[in-house]
C-alpha cells in the first residue's frame, strides 16, 4: 500500500509500505478516506524527536472498516469510524477512568503511559496517512459515526484529535459560561480551544498568534484577535479585561513557540499565559512539551534540557494548571453530537484537501505556516 513516510528532518515521500494488516484478534482494518497533517507530526518533520526514517506518520484518521478480528464483536465491516489519536485497551486502570491518554496496555514500554499512531516515542503503531491502517484494540478504538457523516468528512475527522484536544485545553482551564478566555496559538489546536470556549458560552474568547489568517479565523467565530506582532500580548489582554486579566487561559502552541521579535523561546506561552491571566486564574496546556535529554542538540528548545518556567510568579498569583495529550474518547460522543445537531462546524478551518500524492507539499506549507495554510486534509483513496 501507499504510504506517507518520514525520511528525516523536513523530508517525507509517498512510498510503498507493507500492507496494514489484522494482527491479533482484537484488531480492527480501516480503509483510510480523510486523515489530516497536525502540528503534532511537524515535532518528527522538524527534527525534533527520535523518529525512526520508514515510518507511517498520521494520527488524525477516519475511514470505513473493511475487516475486523475474531475477537470484535461491536464494530462491523462498513461501518465509517473516526480514530481518537490515542491508542487505548479500554480495561486498564487509567482506561476504565477514561483517561485513555495514558493507556497502560498499549505503550510497548512499561514505564510509559498512552500511546499513538505514527508518531515518535508513543509506541510502535504505524500511522495513517496511508491508504490502510491496522486499529488495535478495535472495540474501542472506533469511534462509529452517524450515515451523514460520510458527506461531511472534514467536519468528523476532527474528532480524531483536534476537535478534543482543543476541547480539553478549556476542561483543564475549567472555562464556564461567561467568564474571560485568553488562548496562545491560532493554530488549529488553538482555533478548536476558542470553538469550545464559545461553545461554553464564555463572555469574551481572545487568541493570540500573529498570522493574520489565523487571526481571521478566529474573528469569524465571534474571538477577539490579539496580533502580537504589534504590541505585548499580555498588554493587550490586560486592556480587554479592565486590567485584571483573563479569568483562563490556554496554551496551544507547545515548545516549538517563537517569540515576536525571532528569537526561540519556547517558555515564552507560558510565561505569557501567567502574566494573562488573573490571580487565582486556571491554566490549561495542551500544547505539547516533551522532555528533553540535558546536552541535546536541538537548537530550538530549552538551556540544559529544561525550560525556564516562571513559577515564582505563577505561584504568587495563586493560579493552577492542567496539563497533557487529550483523552480523545471521553469528549467523542458530546462533540459528535454537536457536529450532527449543527452546532459545531470544525470544518471551518480546513484550508486545503489534497490527495496523498500531494502530501509532501502540504507538509512543507504547513510547516512553514504559508499565508492560507491552516489545516490540511488528506484522502489517499483519491
Ligand atoms: P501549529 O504549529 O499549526 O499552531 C501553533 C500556532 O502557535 C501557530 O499559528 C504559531 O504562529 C503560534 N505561535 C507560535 N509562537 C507563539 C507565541 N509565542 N504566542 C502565540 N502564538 C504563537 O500547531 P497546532 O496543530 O495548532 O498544534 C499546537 C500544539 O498543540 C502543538 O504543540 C501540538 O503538538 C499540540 N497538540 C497537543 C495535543 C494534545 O493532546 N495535548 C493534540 C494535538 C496537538
Ligand atoms: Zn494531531
Amino acid at each position: 500500500m501507499k504510504g506517507l513516510v518520514y525520511d528525516g528532518p523536513r523530508s517525507v515521500s509517498v512510498q510503498n509500505v507493507p500492507d496494514a494488516r489484522i494482527e491479533r484478534p482484537t484488531d480492527v482494518l480501516v480503509k483510510i478516506t480523510t486523515t489530516n497533517i497536525c502540528g503534532s507530526d511537524l515535532h518528527m518533520y522538524e527534527g525534533r524527536t527520535d523518529m525512526e526514517t520508514g515510518r507511517v506518520l498520521g494520527h488524525e484518521n477516519m475511514g470505513e472498516v473493511i475487516e475486523v478480528g475474531g475477537a470484535v464483536d461491536r464494530v462491523r465491516v462498513g461501518d465509517l469510524v473516526c480514530l481518537p489519536f490515542n491508542i487505548s485497551c479500554g480495561f486498564c486502570r487509567n482506561c476504565e477512568k477514561g483517561l485513555t491518554a495514558y493507556c497502560l496496555t498499549t505503550p510497548v514500554d512499561p514505564k510509559m503511559a498512552g500511546a499513538a499512531y505514527g508518531f515518535a516515542g508513543m509506541g510502535p503503531y504505524a500511522g495513517g496517512q496511508a491508504e490502510f491502517l491496522r486499529v488495535p484494540y478495535g472495540d474501542s478504538n472506533c469511534l462509529v459515526l452517524p450515515e451523514e457523516a460520510r458527506e461531511k468528512q472534514t467536519d468528523y475527522v476532527m474528532l480524531s484529535d483536534i476537535f478534543p484536544t482543543g476541547w480539553h485545553c478549556t476542561e483543564l482551564a475549567g472555562v464556564r459560561p461567561g467568564e474571560t478566555v485568553v488562548i496562545y496559538g491560532a493554530g488549529p489546536v488553538g482555533l478548536m480551544a476558542a470553538l469550545s470556549a464559545t461553545l461554553k458560552s464564555a463572555a469574551k474568547v481572545m487568541v493570540v498568534d500573529r498570522h493574520p489568517d489565523r487571526l481571521a479565523l478566529a474573528e469569524q467565530i465571534g474571538a477577539i484577535a490579539i496580533d502580537d506582532s504589534k504590541a505585548s500580548p499580555i498588554d493587550q489582554v490586560n486592556e480587554q479585561t479592565n486590567g485584571l486579566g483573563a479569568d483562563r487561559g490556554c496554551e496551544c502552541v507547545g515548545y516549538q513557540a517563537h517569540d515576536p521579535q525571532g528569537h526561540e523561546h519556547p517558555n515564552l506561552t507560558l510565561n505569557n499565559l501567567v502574566q494573562s491571566v488573573k490571580f487565582t486564574g486556571t491554566i490549561g496546556v495542551v500544547g505539547v512539551f516533551i522532555p528533553q535529554d540535558p546536552g541535546s542538540p536541538d537548537p530550538l528548545y530549552k538551556k540544559d534540557g529544561e525550560i525556564a518556567f516562571d513559577y515564582g510568579m505563577y505561584w504568587f498569583k495563586g493560579q493552577s494548571m492542567g496539563t497533557g495529550q487529550a483523552n480523545v474518547k471521553a469528549y467523542n460522543r458530546q462533540l459528535c453530537n454537536l457536529i450532527q445537531l449543527g452546532k459545531a462546524k470544525p470544518s471551518w478551518i480546513v484550508s486545503h484537501e489534497l490527495p496523498l500524492s500531494q502530501a509532501p507539499q502540504g507538509y512543507e506549507h504547513f510547516d512553514k505556516r504559508d499565508d492560507g495554510w491552516t489545516k490540511v486534509v488528506l484522502h489517499p483513496g483519491s
